[in-house]
């Protein structure tokens, strides 16, 4: 299909790619798009919520190697590297609320390679705020407008904007999160189920340093995890809780005062980092698995929640997510240098192969995790605990789940090596 010609240098060709959705998917794939491409593409991202400042959003992500490698070739690290806290180590116990004691049963070091944590954990705001500034500077179009829809045909897609006016693109994606209107209107199925279980998270202050560690507490009501921030906060030091409850539990858990909710963290964290406080209130989410049938459909790619949506467990949607945008910025800047169409069936077959597997395993392992550990039937504490005592006693299986939750094993994309595209 021979593509529109630039207005101002009609020999060069350009391609349009429109993105549904700013969030921190969409707005790395426009990133890496302009990066790689410059001049060649005109990248548009389209969200209403590019209208607000997101720099108050203190929800943080554990970010892996391979995420932290894409950032970094991306020019968008140095920005938030002050702000992201290094995991150094992690330790998992296994137990039930009242216990007196708490286990340890497994222990990992967190270098991926020497001098290189397996994740650092990352505010949302500050995040956002440094890939919005970086697509600034990159020529990456910001339009703080929703889409509505969108019409496929043969050589282009017309993209319905809320405001009503329409624009003409060579590929819309659609990162427009889990419950994405986009992949509902391209008729794309849906194959998942909800978790009984919220996601409670807020931000911990505490008077001890953590010195760089996560600690996950498998409790019968679902895994409470303490996950490291930078300095900073009332009493100098803060970590994050990601924590999972039955439903009804969340809904009392948030109905209580902070006092009462204070009192029931602290039975959870324990008093090892020292008095604590809460820095933020508790906020919960509701907790899904889902998967789309097929990642894209004619002109139409999925992209981050909009393909996927698993437990949390593991800290991994938003690792998926970004793994997402590499892989799809490699297919389509690949086809842009050989002169092919990047909104093609080829285009989108290679995206699906680079990453359909990989999300279908990680879905399940989650999953899997999620159930074996939010269970409080003692044949499958013991199992589970012995599972957990022999990883722990075997080196290459503990350097492989590292790899793995740092996001490098497997077919992974070149940005998430480190290498520009
Ligand atoms: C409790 C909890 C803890 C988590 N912890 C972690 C973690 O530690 N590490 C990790 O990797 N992941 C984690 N996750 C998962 C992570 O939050 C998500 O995977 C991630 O935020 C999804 O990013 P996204 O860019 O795909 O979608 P979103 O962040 O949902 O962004 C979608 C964007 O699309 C916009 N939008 C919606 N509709 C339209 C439209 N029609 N047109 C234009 N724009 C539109 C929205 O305004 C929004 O900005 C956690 C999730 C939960 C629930």
């Amino acid at each position: 299909m021979p593509p529109e010609p630039h207005p101002n240098r009609p020999s060069q060709p350009m391609w349009r790619i429109a993105i549904a959705g700013g969030g921190v998917a969409g707005l790395s794939l426009g990133l890496a798009l302009k990066h790689a491409l410059g001049d060649a593409v005109e990248t548009t991202v389209y969200d209403p919520a590019l209208a607000r400042d997101p720099s108050g959003d203190r929800r943080a992500f554990a970010l892996a190697a391979g995420a932290r490698r894409m950032l970094q070739a991306l020019g968008v690290w140095d920005a938030i590297d002050a702000g992201a806290q290094p995991i150094l180590d992690m330790i998992v116990t296994d137990s039930r609320l009242a216990d007196p004691v708490r286990p340890v049963f497994l222990t990992f070091e967190g270098a991926v390679e020497p001098g290189e944590p397996f994740a650092h954990m990352v505010e949302s705001g500050a995040l956002t705020a440094a890939l919005l500034g970086a697509c600034r500077a990159a020529g990456v179009d910001l339009q703080p407008v929703g889409v509505r829809g969108f019409t496929s045909e043969r050589e282009a897609v017309r993209v319905e904007r809320a405001d009503g006016a329409s624009e003409e693109a060579t590929l819309l994606v659609a990162a427009d999160g889990a419950r994405s209107r986009l992949r509902e209107e391209a008729g794309i199925g849906w194959v998942g189920w909800s978790y009984p279980q919220s996601g409670i998270v807020a931000t911990v202050a505490h008077e001890r340093d953590h010195e760089g560690r996560a600690v996950e507490h498998f409790l019968p009501s679902g895994p409470f995890a303490i996950l490291p921030l930078a300095p900073g906060g009332p009493l100098g030091h803060r970590s994050s809780i990601v924590w999972t409850e039955r439903n009804d539990a969340a809904a009392d858990l948030l109905a209580l005062d902070k006092d009462a909710a204070l009192a029931e963290v602290e039975r959870r964290f324990g008093l090892q980092l020292g008095h604590i406080a809460l820095e933020t209130e508790l906020r919960a989410y509701p907790l899904a698995f889902g998967i789309a049938r097929r990642f894209g459909a004619e002109r139409l790619m999925l992209l981050g929640d909009a393909a996927h949506v698993i437990h949390p467990i593991a800290g991994q949607g938003l690792n998926l997510g970004l793994k997402d945008a590499a892989a799809l910025a490699e297919s389509i800047v690949d086809a842009v240098r050989l002169g092919l169409d990047p909104g093609g069936a080829d285009v989108l077959a290679a995206y699906e192969r680079a990453r359909r597997f990989d999300t279908v395993a990680m879905g399940m392992v989650t999953d899997g995790l999620n159930r074996l550990f939010s269970n409080d039937a003692l044949p499958v504490r013991l199992l589970r605990d012995l599972g957990l005592g022999l990883v722990d006693r075997m080196p290459v299986l503990k350097r492989f789940f590292i790899r793995e939750a740092a996001g490098l094993t497997g077919a992974t994309p070149r940005l998430m090596q480190g290498e520009a595209l």
